[in-house]
């Protein structure tokens, strides 16, 4: 009797710290506040998420959904992704709805489907005294970070988005580094000396970060003859530069009494799922997962002025958790892989063979118009529940600042 009594007044106990922690979690969601972060992982869809929660799940000899640091976050939103022109988004329309809060048509990058200079909302909170970071696992001068700097008829032209980098006045960059430094025709002023000449420090790795001046406007990148895109997790080597590594320099770069705006994109997802690399694509999520956790961390000191979002610009590959026949998932086929099919070719029919014995289904190696979901934890995280198109992330960004849009 007394031992039970004892049981029971230890589950009461507990029920009150839970809720009491919900409540205080709720009232905090309203505030206003300084420090924005904005993870957009790069054609992550709900099924990449819920596939890695059962991978992490697997990992541990249970059937279950892990969930792991974002997908614990307490509000959760659906987005709709469709562009101008298509019910399929490309990342450029998508990154252009995002920042700029209009749709427009696939391939375009900041202009509307008319050629109309649009303006990223990062300028507007630049002016209201934010200092503003624009990150990715991928080359800066991408679609999906391009759109937070920039504005080109054609997102391939990564030279012309490059060079509006230094124009920006942005306090941090991060990322590989640049499609074509010299410029697409390999006879332009390069792209290092242009930033430089813009008042930009460059910091070629962490150690040359750690040299940069709190005040210096800065472009970390990785050291020369890695390429422009960071590798994926699978074949990283030890002293790869990391989507993380990028995001912790960020803030503690940016930080300051005023505020930030952070734009960190896991951008390969998108590139793993186009090649329907199973195990790449849960990996490439979790690593994305590591640097939601670095801006975790800086939540749980600044919880009442800090909101995370999280959220994608569209699906890739219409990965599913199941695939051909049956009511099967075996996630542990794909244990042997140790390397991307992308770096490992000659390997590759090995590996569609263990996404096929995995039962990781993929409908196409392009994108599809299903909704993504948005998570959010922090100040103004009330503001993203529900569902939304992607021209109102910005809009309720901003209604979160208790800004005008
Ligand atoms: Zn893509």
């Amino acid at each position: 009797m007394k031992n039970s009594l004892l049981k029971l007044s230890a589950i009461i106990l507990v029920l009150f710290i839970f809720t009491g922690n919900a409540q205080a979690q709720k009232r905090g969601s309203a505030k206003t506040p300084k420090y924005v972060f904005l993870f957009i992982g790069d054609g992550m869809s709900q099924a990449h998420i819920s596939l890695t929660e059962a991978y992490l799940s697997t990992q541990d000899g249970v059937i279950g959904n892990q969930q792991f640091s974002f997908t614990k976050f307490p509000i959760t939103g659906l987005v709709s992704t469709f562009s101008a022109n298509s019910y399929i988004t490309c990342s450029s329309a998508a990154g252009t709805a995002i920042a700029t809060g209009t749709k427009t048509n696939n391939g375009m990058l900041g202009i509307d489907p008319q050629g109309n200079n649009l303006s990223s909302f990062t300028y507007k909170l630049k002016e209201k005294g934010y200092k503003i970071g624009i990150m990715s696992s991928v080359s800066i001068d991408h679609a999906t970070p391009g759109a937070f700097f920039a504005s080109s008829k054609s997102r391939s032209s990564y030279y012309d988005i490059a060079i509006q980098l230094p124009k920006s006045g942005f306090d941090f960059f991060g990322g590989g580094g640049f499609v074509n430094p010299d410029g697409e025709d390999k006879m332009q002023p390069n792209i290092f000396s242009l930033i430089e000449k813009g008042g930009y420090k460059v910091a070629k790795g962490v150690d040359e970060m750690k040299k940069v001046n709190s005040k210096d406007k800065v472009v970390l990148v990785q050291k020369d003859g890695k390429g422009s895109d960071l590798p994926y997790a699978i074949d990283r080597e030890a002293d790869d530069l990391t989507l993380k590594e990028i995001v912790s320099s960020a803030i503690k770069h940016l930080y300051n009494d005023k505020g930030f705006f952070i734009m960190a994109e896991g951008g390969k997802i998108d590139w793993a799922a186009h090649s329907n690399d199973g195990k790449t694509a849960i990996l490439e999520v979790l690593d994305l997962a590591d640097a939601v956790n670095v801006a975790y961390q800086f939540y749980l000191e600044h919880p009442d002025e800090t909101l995370i979002l999280v959220t994608a610009d569209h699906d890739t590959g219409g990965i599913s958790a199941g695939s051909q026949k049956g009511y099967v998932l075996n996630l542990k086929a794909l244990d042997e892989q140790k390397r991307s099919m992308t770096v490992d070719k000659e390997n590759q029919d090995k590996y569609e063979e263990m996404n096929e014995k995995a039962f990781v289904g993929w409908t196409t190696y392009s994108h599809t118009g299903v909704a993504v979901p948005i998570y959010a934890i922090g100040a103004g995280s009330n503001n993203f529940s529900g569902r939304m198109d992607n021209t109102e992330i910005s809009r309720r960004i901003f209604k979160s600042l208790k800004l005008e849009f």
